[in-house]
């Protein structure tokens, strides 16, 4: 998913280690992806057709791995779904994830079959993240079949849980437990084009419902009122200070609650989303966002000081995903920005999102979201398109590349 695309052209610089593509068997396996380009296609169509609802990955996971297993590797499938092969490195390179997502928006029973017309595909995923997925078969497939020797591990994985309520638990899980090892670099191919996201939009989502006994609007009049509370809590957030850069943002969502007109309700709940690319100031707006539940609370029962029945709000937590931001003279940028000059690709935009590159760039270690190549629109929607146009194959030759780039760091 990406949700915000907030662009900044990288100014092209000079590729800050010697360029990888004149290496006989990096050259090889580029000029593969170019000859073998409708087997890509083949690999984006067949694994879209398979569904994959939101935290129902298993069915297009199994496939996965055994297609990687048909290309040589031994695949695996991990604890919480996320399907790992790994081609070792010869030793003192960097040990990379090269990641897309198995995972779609869609639910069980929606109608997945690809259309195509000329270059163009239309389905639901077929863009996000099926290319993804169709990108990292290609290039698994053409560094075998050219034998090129990484100095790092390079280690393919299909992760569940990128969408919605997924909660990025695919990647979480790969950085806490360690089922694909010990990472140095993470690379996710989400994303259609040719740009990268290098700023994580962190966000925290939540649910609040406020809570009292209820009663009769004329009756039981008097008493503290869980949508009165909620009321003044909407109205505090919707007049929280949020800085314009780092972008930082409030929304409550959706609200609910109530039975009747003459009812004082016993219930209230609201749906709110607090988002930006810096941590501190995620911190800072969500402290504020608690105060003024707080806060809401306390007033309500001081409206009513004659008044001793209980009113209280509880908060759970929808989602979490971290912020982090890397400059754009970050190394990986630059790596990323020197792959596609070798490619003749002109300057990649970097760009803020919500991906799987979250975890790690939270974490503090170098990751990207880099687009699969070709163009489409339409993410997260039925009428969803992909269209690799004449030069499709320069997304998985940008993401061998960097790969080969980014092993060969020590
Ligand atoms: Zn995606």
């Amino acid at each position: 998913m990406r949700a915000i695309a907030l662009a900044a052209a990288v100014m092209a610089t000079a590729p800050g280690a010697a360029a990888q593509s004149n290496h006989p068997a990096v050259a090889l396996a580029l000029a593969t992806l170019q000859r073998d380009n409708a087997w890509t296609l083949e690999q984006q169509v067949s694994l879209c057709e398979i569904p994959a609802p939101p935290f129902q990955e298993q069915a297009r996971a199994a496939e996965y791995a055994s297609r990687f297993e048909a290309l040589g590797y031994r695949a695996t499938i991990d604890a919480v779904g996320n399907v790992i092969a790994t081609r070792a490195g010869s030793g003192g390179g960097r040990r990379l994830v090269l990641a897309a997502h198995l995972d779609t928006v869609f639910p069980e029973g929606t109608d997945v079959r690809v259309r195509r017309t000329g270059t163009k595909l239309a389905g639901p995923g077929i863009g996000d993240d099926c290319r993804g997925l169709a990108v990292l078969l290609a290039v698994a497939r053409a560094i075998a079949l050219a034998r090129v020797a990484t100095a790092g591990d390079l280690v393919f994985v299909g992760n569940v849980g990128e969408e919605g309520l997924g909660n990025l638990r695919g990647t979480k899980h790969l950085f806490e437990a360690k089922s694909a090892g010990p990472i140095d670099a993470f690379i996710s191919v989400d994303g259609i084009g040719l740009g990268m996201v290098s700023r994580a939009v962190g966000s925290n989502r939540y649910r609040v419902t406020f809570r009292g006994p209820g009663g009769h609007s004329y009756g039981d009049f008097g008493m503290p009122n869980p949508m009165h509370a909620m009321g003044r809590a909407i109205a505090t957030i919707a007049d929280l200070d949020v800085p314009e850069a780092p972008r930082t943002i409030f929304n409550v969502g959706v609200v609910a609650g109530g039975t009747s007109v003459n009812s004082i309700t016993g219930s209230a709940t609201m749906q709110v989303d607090l988002r930006s690319e810096s941590a501190a100031a995620l911190a800072r707006v969500d402290s504020a966002f608690h105060r003024a539940v707080d806060r809401a609370v306390e007033a309500e029962r001081a409206r009513w000081p004659k008044s001793n029945i209980s009113l209280a709000a509880e908060i759970e937590v929808l989602g979490r995903r971290p912020a982090g931001s890397q400059p754009d003279s970050a190394w990986i940028v630059r790596e990323a920005v020197a792959a596609a000059a070798e490619l003749g690709i002109p300057a990649p935009k970097t760009g803020a999102g919500s991906t799987d590159a979250n975890v790690p760039i939270g974490l503090g270690i170098p990751a990207l979201a880099i687009d699969g190549g070709g163009t489409g629109d339409g993410a997260h929607s039925l009428g969803e398109w992909y269209d690799d146009g004449d030069r499709g194959y320069l997304g998985p030759q940008w993401a061998l590349l960097l790969a080969v780039r980014i092993t060969a760091r020590r």
